[in-house]
Formats: structure tokens, C-alpha cells, sequence
């Protein structure tokens, strides 16, 4: 399955283009961090948390629900105001994209169960039909390479050129009177 490494560039990359000028630190740390979240469920093995159990892997930190609410409280703690503003609840839709971004990235995955998009409504679990981090041949090594074939270097390039395109952009605005 993605590694939390993996899961973050995608958070990165997912905070470069989302927000309206370049992002801050902030916002791309804590994207990273939303999109790596889910797996806090990881926390479920040692106690043996049954498969059918809200609580175990891929379950309710999987969920739209889960998203949705995360990215209400990570946008409140860490981007703190007195009120939603354009900007807040832009930030918000990013940490909540970095959130769903995880479970989906899961879902193309075939490593163990599928994701359960709509805990706690309903504990049916989804992948989706193409699932390109299928069980690479080559063992750990393997699966690592094909992940950052698939994932991380893609995920990294693609949030590198949206901070770069944003960076551009800043002088040329400024130029404009913006
Ligand atoms: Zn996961």
C-alpha cells in the first residue's frame, strides 16, 4: 500500500495548484500531513481491532465523512480566524482534497481490504476498477519502486512545477498592479 511519504507528496501537490497564489508553508505542511492522516488507523493492529470494527484499517479515517470533518478541524487549529473567509475555506477544500486524496489512492491499490468511502453510513468497501499499485513481483523493493513510478515522483513533480508557476506568476502580478 502507499507509504504516509507517498500519501504526503500527493498533499503537496495537491496544495500547490489548490490555492488561489502560492501556498504557503503552512498550508503544504499541513496538506502533506491530512493526506498521510488516514493510516493513523494503523494504530488498530497491535489492539486487534476486528476487520468489521468502525475502527479498522481503511474504515471510518477512509471516509468522506472522515475528510470532511478533518478538514473542518485541521482548517480551525491551524489556520486560525474569527471567520470562514474566501481564503479559510479555500484552505479547507485543499485539506479536505489532500484528505479524500489518501483514500482514493488506496482504492488503487490491491494490497489489503477495500476503502470504506462511506463509513460510518455504510461499511461496504470500494476499489476501483483499475488498480495500478497491484502486488508488484519484486517483493518490498518492488512494491517501494513501483510506488515512486506511480505516486511519489509524479506527485512531487507535479507540486515542484505548481509552486513554480505560482512563483512566476507573484512578480508579474505585482507588475500589473495586482
Ligand atoms: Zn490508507
Amino acid at each position: 500500500m502507499p507509504t504516509p511519504i507517498s500519501h504526503a507528496a500527493v498533499g503537496f501537490a495537491i496544495a500547490a495548484w489548490t490555492q488561489q497564489r502560492l501556498p504557503t508553508r503552512r498550508v503544504c505542511i499541513v496538506a502533506a500531513a491530512c493526506a498521510a492522516l488516514p493510516d493513523i488507523d494503523a494504530i488498530g493492529w497491535p489492539l486487534h481491532v476486528s476487520s468489521a470494527s468502525l475502527f479498522s484499517h481503511r474504515a471510518i479515517t477512509h471516509s468522506l465523512t472522515f475528510a470532511f470533518v478533518g478538514a473542518a478541524v485541521a482548517t480551525i487549529v491551524f489556520f486560525r480566524g474569527n471567520q470562514w473567509t474566501q481564503g479559510r475555506a479555500r484552505i479547507a477544500l485543499t485539506l479536505g482534497l489532500a484528505l479524500v486524496s489518501h483514500a482514493c489512492l488506496d482504492a488503487l491499490s490491491t494490497y489489503s481490504v477495500g476503502v470504506e468511502f462511506f463509513a460510518p453510513f455504510s461499511q461496504q468497501r470500494f476499489r476501483f476498477p483499475w488498480t495500478p499499485l497491484g502486488p508488484p513481483s519484486g517483493g518490498v523493493l518492488g512494491q517501494l519502486a513501483q510506488e515512486a513510478v506511480v505516486i511519489l515522483l509524479p506527485a512531487v513533480l507535479v507540486g515542484w512545477l505548481g509552486i513554480k508557476v505560482r512563483r512566476r506568476s507573484v512578480p508579474s502580478r505585482a507588475a500589473a498592479g495586482d
